[in-house]
C-alpha cells in the first residue's frame, strides 16, 4: 500500500477561528476529510487579533517561539500558536503564525470601518508565506505537499522554486495551488516586489508581474506545480475570457493541462437541519413540516408576519459586485409585486447596504436586512426561507445553494461556475431538478426564474418533489477529498 502523505494546508482564513467568505468554511473541513482517509495533515493560519484566543484554546508553542522571517531588509519574528479542529472525532492540529504588529487587528484584509483594505497587505502576506517556510524548518515537519490557496499564499511555490530549492529540506516538497476566487489577486506595487527577497528576474512577464504590479494570484498559477480551482465549469470560464479570467486568463490557460476543477463539499456536522445548533427546531426530509418552525421563527427575528401561503426569498452573502445585487435593484418592485417575503443578510460595500436598506424602507412589511456578518442567523435562514436567491455574476463554487439543498430550501441561481454545476433546473413532467436557474446575466431572466419558484411553491405537490430531490443530493466532502488526493499523489514521488 502506498505510504500516508503528509500535507500541509495554507489558508488566511479557517473556519471556526476566522472567516470572511467560502475559503473559512473550505479550510475547516477539507483537511478533516484528508485526515480522515488517513493522511497527516497540519493547517496553518494568520494569528489574526480578531481571534478569541480563550475560547479557541490556543496555547504558545514555547519551542517556535521568536523566529527570524526576512522582509526585504528587515528582519521580523514569528511566535507560533496551536489549536485544533474537530467535528467529529477527527483532530486536526492548526497553527497560527503570530506577529501582533502585522496580525494583532480586528480585519482580515480590509479595516473594518473604512473597509479598505490595509496599506501594509504586502508586507502581512509576505511574511506569512516566508514565516510559514522558516518555521517548518525550525519544528522538523517536513510535508510532502504544501495546498496553498489564494493570492495570500501565492508566493510559497515562488519561494520554493528559488530560494529554498537546494535546501535539502525543502527539495521534495510539492506544492498544490487552489484559486477560490480569481477576482481578488492581491496586486501590490513595483516596489513592493523588493520585499519578497524573490531574484529580480522574478519580476518579469514569466514571473510575478501583470501590468507593472506585483500580482501574488499570478504567482502561485504560474510556480505551483499543480493548480485546481472549485468547480469543473469555473475551470473552463477563468481560461476562456478576460470577463472571469480578471486579466490574467492567458496565464491560466498556459497552464491549462495542470488545471483541474474539484467541486467544494460540505460540511454535514456543522450544515445538517437535522442537527443545526442554531435553529429552533431541527428536522430532516421526513419531518419537514417542522421547517414551518424556523420559518415562524425567522419572520419573528426579522420583524414580519408569518403566512404560510407567502414564501420566504433568503439572501446571505458578501455584498459585492460579483454576487448580481444590481440585478435585483433593477426590478425590485416587481419582485414585491410576487408576493413574498424577503429577508437579506450580508455585509460589504457601501452602496448594497444602501440599496437593501432602502428597499426595505419602500417595503416594511415585506423586506428585513441585517447587514452584518452573523453565522447564527445564517444558520436560520438556511433554515426558515422557502427559496434562496444567488443571482451571482460569477461564481467559482458558491456554497449556500449547496446549505439550501440540505435544508429543503430552493435555490435559484444564475447558470455560472459551481451555481451551474451543482443545480438543475426543476421540471415539473419529469419530477426531476433540484431549482431554478437562468442563462443571461439580466435582471428579466433572473425575475421570470423568481416567477417560476413562486408559482411552483403555490402546486404542494411539485414542492415536495424539489424539496425531496435536493436534500437527497449529497455534496460531502468525501469525495472531493479524494480527488484532491490523487492529485497530490499524481505530484509526489510516495
Ligand atoms: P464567497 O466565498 O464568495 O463569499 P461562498 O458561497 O463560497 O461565497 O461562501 C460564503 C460563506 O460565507 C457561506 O458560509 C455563507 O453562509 C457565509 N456568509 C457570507 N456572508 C455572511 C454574513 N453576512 N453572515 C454570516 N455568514 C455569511
Amino acid at each position: 500500500m502506498a505510504k500516508p502523505l503528509n500535507v500541509l494546508f495554507l489558508s488566511s482564513e479557517v473556519d471556526p477561528f476566522a472567516k470572511t467568505g467560502g475559503l473559512a468554511d473550505v479550510s475547516g473541513a477539507l483537511p478533516q476529510s484528508i485526515k480522515e482517509l488517513n493522511h497527516e495533515i497540519r493547517i496553518i493560519m494568520p494569528c489574526y487579533g480578531s481571534i478569541n484566543e480563550r475560547k479557541s484554546k490556543l496555547h504558545n508553542m514555547t519551542r517556535l517561539r521568536e523566529i527570524k522571517v526576512p522582509v526585504g531588509a528587515k528582519s521580523m519574528l514569528a511566535n507560533v500558536k496551536s489549536s485544533f479542529i474537530s467535528n467529529n472525532h477527527i483532530k486536526v492540529q492548526v497553527y497560527f503564525l503570530d506577529n501582533p504588529a502585522l496580525f494583532g487587528r480586528s480585519g482580515l484584509y480590509v479595516h473594518p470601518e473604512t473597509m479598505k483594505d490595509y496599506p501594509d497587505n504586502d508586507e502581512r502576506f509576505i511574511f506569512f508565506s516566508r514565516g510559514v517556510l522558516e518555521v517548518l524548518k525550525k519544528m522538523g515537519w517536513q510535508p510532502d505537499i504544501i495546498h496553498c490557496n489564494d493570492w495570500q499564499t501565492g508566493l510559497v511555490p515562488a519561494y520554493l522554486k528559488t530560494i529554498y530549492k537546494r535546501d535539502p529540506f525543502y527539495k521534495n516538497i510539492r506544492t498544490v495551488f487552489t484559486i477560490h476566487n480569481m477576482a481578488y489577486q492581491g496586486v501590490f506595487p513595483k516596489s513592493s516586489f523588493s520585499k519578497t527577497s524573490l531574484p529580480p528576474e522574478l519580476f518579469s512577464e514569466e514571473g510575478l508581474e501583470a501590468e507593472n504590479n506585483m500580482n501574488l494570484l499570478k504567482s502561485g498559477l504560474v510556480f505551483a506545480d499543480t493548480i485546481t480551482t472549485v468547480s469543473e465549469k469555473y475551470a473552463e470560464e477563468i481560461r476562456s475570457s478576460e470577463e472571469y479570467g480578471f486579466g490574467l486568463q492567458d496565464v491560466v490557460n498556459k497552464r491549462k493541462n495542470d488545471l483541474t476543477g474539484i467541486i467544494n463539499g460540505i460540511d454535514y456536522s456543522v450544515w445538517n437541519p437535522s442537527v443545526d445548533e442554531f435553529i429552533p427546531r431541527k428536522y430532516d426530509f421526513k419531518s419537514i413540516e417542522l421547517k414551518r418552525e424556523n420559518k415562524k421563527a425567522l419572520l419573528a427575528k426579522m420583524g414580519l408576519t408569518f403566512d404560510q401561503k407567502i414564501p420566504v426569498l433568503g439572501i446571505i452573502s458578501r455584498l459585492a459586485d460579483q454576487k448580481g445585487f444590481d440585478l435585483i435593484r433593477e426590478v425590485i418592485d416587481e419582485i414585491m409585486k410576487l408576493r413574498l417575503h424577503f429577508v437579506i443578510l450580508g455585509t460589504g460595500e457601501k452602496p448594497y447596504h444602501k440599496m437593501f436598506e432602502s428597499a426595505a424602507k419602500a417595503y416594511p412589511e415585506n423586506i428585513a436586512v441585517d447587514l452584518s456578518f452573523n453565522n447564527a442567523l445564517a444558520h436560520l435562514i438556511e433554515a426558515g426561507s422557502d427559496m434562496f436567491l444567488m443571482p451571482s455574476r460569477y461564481e467559482p463554487c458558491g456554497l449556500n445553494q449547496l446549505y439550501s439543498l440540505k435544508y429543503g430550501t430552493v435555490p435559484i441561481v444564475r447558470a455560472t461556475g459551481g451555481l451551474d454545476d451543482t443545480i438543475q433546473e426543476f421540471n415539473p413532467t419529469t419530477g426531476t431538478g433540484t431549482g431554478f436557474k437562468f442563462k443571461k446575466y439580466d435582471s428579466r431572466e433572473m425575475l421570470q426564474a423568481i416567477q417560476r419558484a413562486v408559482q411552483m411553491y403555490n402546486d404542494p405537490h411539485n414542492w415536495k418533489k424539489i424539496i425531496k430531490n435536493g436534500m437527497a443530493k449529497d455534496f460531502s466532502w468525501e469525495s472531493s477529498a479524494k480527488k484532491y488526493l490523487r492529485l497530490y499523489r499524481s505530484i509526489t514521488k510516495k
